[in-house]
């Protein structure tokens, strides 16, 4: 399977991440990705950007050595509601917006009340793409994840590095996890989630759990470019509709 986008990426500006955007693109450039996503942490988690980065981000150019790049975020959910933790005006003119639960941002909860956080943010019209559900510091009802995921059309991450660091569980979470995106037929990305430019584009331990479980390559968005930019044109001509 040829996974040529690859949408979770950080760079210096995340604080905890050591590559710049150009490292990350050559890096991509020489792996095959055709398209990067730069999604710093959103600023509600020490050391992530403020508000001033991401308004800036228009200045980027659109390729670095042949590489697509869409500037966005992997913004925080901060309460039970799913609150996430940047504007409105600043979501609206991102290119991507990932979304996910991080310790440090949102106080934690019983599995009902991650759950509700995750999936009010997964309606929210500025989210395009939700993030490492299966990570094991949060207790979640995965089976409503992914049948949400499959309702709203909305694609949900298996994220390489959880897997890579097999932290607690996080390879029986995300097994768990791709079953359901198996049994529903919800939209499935396979992130990165670099933290330095040696991993961009290393989907290496997601692609081994997605066959092992038979996520069929067709379920997988970001195969192609084409279907990313597609599905992210779409995605925001209907937030116009609804909001
Ligand atoms: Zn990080
Ligand atoms: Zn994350």
């Amino acid at each position: 399977m040829d996974i040529k986008v690859d949408l979770h990426t950080h760079t210096v500006s995340s604080g905890h991440a050591y590559s710049t955007l150009s490292e990350n693109a050559l890096a991509a450039s020489r792996k095959g990705i055709e398209l990067l996503g730069m999604t710093d942490h959103g600023p509600s988690m020490p050391g992530a950007p403020q508000l001033y980065h991401f308004g800036n981000l228009s200045i980027l150019p659109e390729d670095l050595y042949g590489v697509r790049i869409l500037p966005g975020v992997e913004a925080n959910i901060t309460n039970y509601d799913g609150r996430l933790d940047i504007p409105i005006e600043y979501l609206s003119r991102m290119k991507l917006v990932l979304v996910g639960l991080h310790e440090i941002c949102y106080p934690g909860g019983t599995s009902e009340q991650n759950t509700k956080a995750y999936t009010r943010a997964m309606r929210n019209p500025y989210t395009d793409m939700m993030v490492h559900p299966g990570r094991p510091q949060f207790d979640m009802d995965l089976e409503l994840i992914a049948h949400m995921s499959a309702q709203l059309n909305v694609p949900v991450e298996i994220n390489n590095s959880s897997l890579a660091k097999e932290k607690r569980g996080a390879w029986d979470n995300c097994r768990r996890f791709a079953r359901y995106m198996v049994q529903y037929k919800g939209p499935v990305i396979l992130g990165s989630d670099a933290h330095f430019w040696d991993r961009v584009g290393d989907f290496s331990h997601a692609l081994e759990l997605i066959h092992e479980v038979g996520v069929q390559e067709h379920q997988i968005l970001n195969t192609s470019p084409e279907r990313v930019l597609e599905y992210l044109a779409t995605r925001r001509k209907n937030r116009l509709r609804i909001t």
